[in-house]
């Protein structure tokens, strides 16, 4: 490429990076997101993850692979004979962010501009109701509400990225989009999905959940260290893959959360040294 074109290129990607971001008057404070991410200016360690999401045709891969495997066991459920004393309608409970709607272009001007996460950053991104979905996502639901399986998206987006959200939804086709069935976190609650599942499991046999971050599907794994999280996983294992599905996120969530301890305002330094104390390396014996 010439210089003249180089320059050309890298105006209007300036010019693009503006107009995405810059009406929202950006700020570089450090917080943790309504949907649990660690800010930080210090994100250009997340290139990879978002890179793999972005560009791998394996992401793609495995999202189909997730959606297919949701689709057996759908069918599965249905098939199986109903609980006797039960007459409700089956459901299903999808999260959404980075379980249907793909949110890494987001992510990748949060890098490429080198700034924290900032509640009116994800805010503007919400209005501007661009995210894709998530390979699979649209075609599983679709053919789940043709079998007459109500979706519920319960979410902890907030109410002011409602009505963005659920723009976002219908663009992209999900099927059953409504007030009602995108269950986001009310003003004063907490992160929990808990009393939002239980809400729906009233009213419907929920026979399948799917979400990218194990709060997604109970609150036994909240608040856990890394390797209680994994003790969890381990004692529920029959339920991954059968009545949970899990849609791979490597950009966030509390699997990062716990590395910092869910400390949401650590120094960029202590959630550095955080993650590289995290990483289990060949222990190097002295020599003879
Ligand atoms: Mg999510």
């Amino acid at each position: 490429m010439y210089p003249s074109s180089c320059a050309i290129v890298r105006l209007s990607r300036a010019v693009l990076i503006c107009v995405l971001l810059l009406p929202v008057g950006f700020s570089v404070q450090a917080q943790t997101s309504a949907m649990g991410r660690q800010a930080s200016t210090d994100n250009e360690y997340q290139t990879g993850a978002i890179l793999w999401t972005q560009s791998s045709a394996e992401y793609h891969a495995l999202a189909y692979q997730t959606f297919s495997l949701a689709r057996l066991r759908l069918d599965q459920a249905l098939a199986a004979r109903k609980p006797l004393r039960s007459a409700k309608p089956p459901a299903v409970i999808v999260d959404v962010d980075e379980t249907v709607l793909d949110n890494s272009r987001f992510q990748a001007e949060l890098v490429l501009r080198q700034i924290a996460y900032t509640s009116d950053a994800w805010q503007a991104w919400c209005d501007r109701a661009e995210a894709g979905a998530v390979p699979g996502a649209v075609e599983f639901l679709t053919y789940a509400s043709r079998r007459g399986v109500h979706v519920f998206y319960i979410t902890n987006r907030r109410q002011p990225e409602k009505t963005g959200t659920i723009t976002n939804l219908q663009k992209l086709g999900f099927p059953g989009v409504s007030e009602e069935t995108v269950m986001i976190r009310e003003q004063g609650a907490n992160a929990s999905k808990e009393l939002r599942r239980k809400t729906v499991a009233s009213h419907y046999r929920v026979v399948l959940l799917v979400g990218d971050n194990l709060n997604d599907f109970s609150d036994d794994f909240a608040g856990k260290s890394i390797a209680d999280r994994r003790v969890q996983v381990d004692r529920e294992r029959s339920e991954f893959g059968s009545r949970f599905i899990v849609v791979p996120n490597p950009m966030y969530g509390d699997w990062e959360s716990a590395i910092y301890g869910y400390k949401s305002n650590l120094p960029e330094a202590d959630r550095q040294a955080s993650r590289k104390a995290a990483l289990t390396g060949i222990s190097i014996q002295p020599g003879p």
